[in-house]
């Protein structure tokens, strides 16, 4: 089933690779197929920019296996519960990239220092409450920290972003990552500005709109 979905999984793994922006047996992917409520899943340990379309598992919302014999990764809970709690989504990335985990160890937020992010993001990107990794109290903190946003950090973890599909919560990584780049270089220079706060108040309404008109 749904084989030029798994094939997207697949070269989104290895882009992430090749670009740095995930490495070897950590993060995961998912996209969520509306109507009969299947999520295709990356499995739980395997080097992800070498899986196949094999690879990829079809699981229910409640997390049963449908097809495939691997077991699907241990963050299933905070994919699922992010497509239970905003129907907007259709697909989650889960990465560690260098930057964004850097803020996610200082446990900083990424504000929206950059008017673009906010196009993409809705604004500030918020550090999710600490919780182990793969437990369901970090699901239920993502999902808080992911109100009115596409993506979350995870504290001392890494990041999280969501898109209607998979190349937008791509794309909103790649930004999230560059964002989180440039925002650290500037603190190194000594001096963070942001925005008019009108002008954050307008682009993220149109983030609002956009994200919303996709329900
Ligand atoms: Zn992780």
């Amino acid at each position: 089933m749904y084989e030029e979905l798994k094939k997207e999984i697949v070269d989104v793994l290895k882009f992430m690779e090749i670009k740095g922006l995930n490495h070897g047996r950590s993060g995961n992917v998912s996209v969520r197929i509306k109507g009969v409520d299947h999520v295709l899943i990356t499995p739980s340990g395997l080097p992800k920019a070498s899986l196949s379309t094999e690879d990829i598992v079809v699981v229910s919302m409640s997390g049963e296996v449908i097809e495939g014999s691997r077991k699907p990764t241990v963050e299933l809970p905070l994919h699922t519960a992010i497509y239970a709690s905003y129907n907007y989504f259709n697909a989650v990335i889960h990465a560690h990239p260098i930057y964004v985990t850097a803020l996610a160890i200082a446990r900083e937020p990424l504000p929206p220092v950059i008017e673009e992010a906010v196009l993409y993001v809705g604004g500030e990107v918020r550090v999710a409450e600490y919780a182990p990794f793969g437990s369901r109290e970090l699901a239920e903190n993502v999902v808080k920290a992911l109100e009115g946003r596409s993506a979350a950090i995870l504290p001392n973890h890494g990041v999280v972003t969501c898109g209607k599909n998979l190349e937008e919560a791509l794309e909103v990584l790649v930004l999230v990552e560059r964002l989180a780049q440039s925002y650290i270089l500037s603190k190194m220079l000594g001096k963070i500005t942001k925005p008019p706060d009108e002008v954050i108040k307008y682009l993220s309404e149109l983030f609002r709109r956009r994200v919303l008109s996709l329900e």
